[in-house]
């Protein structure tokens, strides 16, 4: 029985809680069993021991209930009650009360209600038996003949003992705690250490199975691709072609699985070196051009001429990187264009921020599916995408790896249209030299049949391939065969040292993974061998070992060259061309051209902005400001009798005016649709990587704020801005984000400073005919009556993001407008003096000198700028509109 009890407290398998409670309870029965004794022993009263024994009692039915029906919460929340109301409370009264031994068992309940009520509810147990024991004590002080006083003898012989029960009771406990802990804690740590080992297996398992698989696809790939060679049937051709598709296929696929797992679980680490830009672009291009050729696409390449020549970073997953994303935009468009951009973002010493951007004409990317882009194992859209190839792992591990980097990556899609995925990576520059104008070069591992011509023989060149896979030693010699150089094979190691102690070969190439001696101790007992002809041959390593650390890992060792299985024909004739001595190499006519073959990229010459600013024609900005920022303004709508014009496009001021002063004529504006600024977006995006979009207070009617916000949803790179201001006020605001885009800042800190500009511009009118304000619904139209009647002008302005009419000025429209321009002049206390913007509705020359007049005499300003309204806020105030609009300084 005890061996049971004590198997079942000390098992794992059994719940914390459980054990705790048979524990407690157990304990309890035990102490509780050994008072009662000793109570009889020393002649307690009658109701004390009639108590005690029922407690007793009470426990055991209590335990044995809780385990036979399972609820021991339920029989532990009637033991706590028990205590507290019943054994305490008799306890304390029948045994001389603070005399007695009874504040030892007070004590003794705090730690039993602690184990046995788990949770939050203990702290109410914990309170009812703070009220019990307190009303105890208070009824024991004031009624002490309640109390049953025990002698002295008695008191001393019950206190000793019920504290040498409790005490033992708390050793064991706490002895049980303190072993449930420790068992816990040897189990969290052997855990640990099988966690760490499974997940080494794992890993292992990983990299074995891409070495394994990769062995049989270098044979496959490589045979095959001396079928294509061969002069044989388009049908075998056709076939062979496709077995060269599926192959690759194939091989990515186990990259992306390594990779994956290696992310996964935390182990994928970088390799940083210096690299050459130029070189590692043309080498991706070169890849993915002819297979956007293929399709029919248009491959653009824009390159910074900025970019450094060398930087450093891990150039493989670079790499790897754009190769994703280059592959997919090819993948998921039928007809236009990819375009390829690199630019330089900022640059803090020496780390740059290279900014690569993937654009294509595709099927774009639904809104809603755009969160799910980077879930590994997701393929969005699937109906559409059924027919063509993918795992949807890529993304998942393009976004891992950016992280990694401490890059970000970005989406701007727009469903049907197309999508650009921007990606930042920051690097260390090496070499301050730019790359300047940039040719790419290709370095194509193409390997069509129509293509291929040997670009060197080496007729007296000796090479040996060392392999244990007779397969592989076939597939290097072929795909050599015309290089005419001699090829002699060994199956192992041993074999190789044999074979090196009588022929001096040009240059070897060796596995790695053999039986008994591997390349890597094969080639240091090359360079040694006493009596070898071979101790200074070019050894390249010829491995389907592929993961990153390896390239690293062989150059340490000394191996001259590295190539991965499955290799083409072309990457193990460029291995050898650069390995043999010039004299044995007899170059072909056309070897130039396909060792360096210069590929005619287009530039398309434009290089995209990193940010750029947009807003609406409302904005009302002088052209000189929106050319010189290459600000993008996207017109609001002028509905009028006459049909919808483009403001500022289609319809000018003048006209609109004079159309409108006609009673009979009318017009409203409108911003342009959600899905006319996803278009204006989208357009402007194919310059720019981000945008940030000022737009027109969200407060005023009808504003182009909120379409706005919901179209900017739809792109990752494209901020909306609520200026809260609305004509040359809002224009205010994207002349400061422009002038900071031209310094160089960031997005965030433009948009943090735009935010923070909103309550330092003022933007005011003065408007002339109240009845524009009331035919474009601004106001009440019999309000406008009666206050037109009675010549007052309102000036409207816009407070906390909304148009009021703050104020109204009585009298000519000379007087007001004297009026209007004092007391704004005289606020001005701590204006930014280097502009102001009079921004009017249909004033005339000398209108405006009056104004320029009148300003200058009260205040100076370096530039006053006269700012014609567009023709949608001309709709809705009027002509003689004119307003002061300006900045406050910065507050330091
Ligand atoms: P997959 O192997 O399916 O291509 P990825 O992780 O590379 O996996 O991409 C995930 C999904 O994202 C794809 O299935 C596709 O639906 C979508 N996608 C990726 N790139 C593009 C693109 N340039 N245009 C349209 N959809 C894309």
């Amino acid at each position: 029985m005890i061996k049971r009890i004590r198997g079942y407290i000390s098992s794992p398998s059994v719940p914390m809680y459980n054990r705790v409670f048979t524990m407690t309870s157990l304990a309890a029965v035990f102490v509780l069993s050994g008072i009662f004794i000793w109570d009889i022993f020393i002649g307690e009263i009658f109701l004390k021991l009639l108590a005690l024994g029922f407690a007793l009692v009470a426990v055991v039915v209590c335990v044995v209930l809780a385990f036979k029906t399972g609820r021991i919460s339920l029989f532990a929340t009637i033991m706590c009650y028990g205590v507290i109301f019943f054994v305490l409370p008799i306890e304390f009264f029948t045994g001389g009360g603070v005399y007695g031994c009874t504040p030892i068992w007070f004590a003794y309940a705090f730690l039993f209600i602690s184990l046995v009520k788990p949770g939050k509810s203990k702290i109410a147990y914990l309170v009812m038996l703070v009220i019990v024991a307190i009303t105890c004590y208070i009824v024991a002080y004031l009624k002490p003949d309640v109390m049953h006083m025990h002698d002295a003898k008695v008191a001393y012989l019950d206190s000793i003992a019920s504290l040498i029960g409790v005490g033992v009771v708390l050793v064991i406990t706490v002895g049980f705690l303190m072993g449930i802990y420790n068992a816990e804690k040897v189990r969290a740590e052997k855990q640990a250490i099988e966690i760490d080992e499974m997940s080494k297996a794992q890993s292992h398992f990983f990299s074995s199975m891409s070495h394994e698989i990769r062995t049989p696809i270098n044979t496959i790939i490589g045979l095959n691709e001396m079928i294509l060679r061969e002069d044989v049937s388009d049908e075998v051709v056709e076939d062979s072609r496709s077995i060269q598709v599926a192959s690759r296929m194939l091989l990515h696929l186990i990259n992306d699985i390594l990779d994956m797992s290696k992310l996964e679980s935390g182990k994928m680490e970088l390799t940083t070196s210096a690299y050459n830009t130029g070189d590692m672009l043309s080498e991706i291009v070169g890849m993915l051009w002819g297979r956007a050729k293929d399709k029919g696409l248009d491959f653009h390449v824009n390159i910074s001429p900025e970019l450094p020549g060398e930087l450093s970073g891990d150039e493989m997953r670079i790499k790897q990187i754009l190769i994703n994303v280059l592959n997919n935009a090819i993948k998921y468009t039928s007809k236009g264009s990819i375009t390829l951009t690199i630019q330089c973002g900022k640059r803090e010493n020496d780390i740059l921020n290279v900014i690569y951007s993937v654009t294509d004409t595709g099927m774009g990317i639904k809104r809603e599916n755009i969160p799910y882009l980077f879930t590994a194992f997701k393929r969005v859209d699937k109906d559409k995408n059924r027919y063509i190839e993918g795992t949807g792992l890529g993304l998942s591990i393009v976004k891992q790896l950016v992280d990694l980097m401490g890059g970000k990556i970005t989406v701007n899609s727009v469903y049907t249209k197309g999508s650009t995925f921007i990606i930042e990576i920051p690097q260390t520059v090496i070499d301050e030299g730019v790359i300047g104008d940039y040719s790419l070069r290709e370095k194509s591992g193409e390997t069509d049949r129509e293509e291929y011509v040997v670009s060197f023989t080496a007729p007296d060149a000796k090479v040996l391939v060392v392999d244990d896979n007779v397969s592989n030693q076939m597939v290097v010699t072929k795909l050599l065969r015309d290089t005419q150089v001699t090829i002699d094979t060994a199956d192992s190691g041993r074999d190789a040292l044999a074979m090196t102690l009588e022929t001096k070969y040009d240059v070897i190439f060796m596995d790695h993974m053999m039986p008994e001696m591997d390349g890597i101790e094969c080639m240091h007992e090359i360079r040694n061998q006493k009596g070898g002809l071979c101790k200074n041959t070019r050894i390249v390593v010829l491995t389907a070992n592929a993961e990153s650390e390896s390239q690293e890992l062989y150059a340490r060792e000394g191996f001259d060259g590295y190539l991965i299985k499955p290799i083409t024909g072309r990457e193990i004739e460029k291995e050898l061309y650069r390995q043999l001595p010039d004299a044995l190499v007899v170059r072909s006519a056309n070897s130039d051209e396909i060792l360096e073959e210069s590929m005619a990229w287009m530039h398309v010459g434009v290089e995209k902005k990193p940010i750029m600013i947009t807003t609406e024609s409302v904005a009302d900005l002088p052209i000189e400001f929106v050319k010189k920022y290459d600000i993008g303004v996207l017109p609001h709508m002028v509905i009028t009798d006459q049909g919808v014009f483009e403001d500022g496009v289609e319809i000018e001021s003048a006209g609109l005016i004079s159309y409108i002063s006609n009673l009979e004529n009318h017009a409203k504006t409108a911003a342009p649709s959600v899905e006319e600024h996803v278009a204006f977006f989208a357009d402007k995006l194919q310059k720019t990587n981000n945008i940030i979009h000022i737009s027109i207070s969200s407060r005023v009617e009808n504003s182009g704020c909120i379409p706005a916000t919901e179209a900017a949803a739809t792109f990752e790179n494209v901020t909306v801005i609520d200026s809260g201001h609305l004509s040359s006020g809002q224009g205010l605001m994207v002349i400061e984000a422009a002038q900071m885009v031209e310094q160089g800042y960031g997005v965030t800190e433009i948009v943090d400073r735009l935010k923070s500009m909103v309550n330092r511009i003022h933007t005011s009118f003065i408007v002339d005919d109240i009845n524009y304000l009331a035919r474009a619904g601004q106001i009440n139209q019999k309000v406008a009556s009666v206050a037109g009647a009675f010549m007052v002008h309102p000036q409207i302005q816009l407070s906390r993001g909304k148009m009021i009419a703050s104020k109204y000025f009585l009298g000519t429209r000379d007087a007001v407008w004297d009026s209007y321009m004092s007391d704004v002049l005289r606020k001005m206390k701590s204006a930014d003096e280097r502009l102001l913007f009079v921004t009017y509705v249909g004033l005339t020359y000398r209108e405006l000198e009056m104004i320029r007049e009148k300003i200058s005499a009260v205040r100076h300003f370096d530039r006053i700028i006269f700012q014609k309204a567009s023709p949608a806020i001309a709709v809705n105030s009027g002509p003689g509109t004119f307003g002061l609009l300006y900045i406050d300084k910065e507050r330091k």
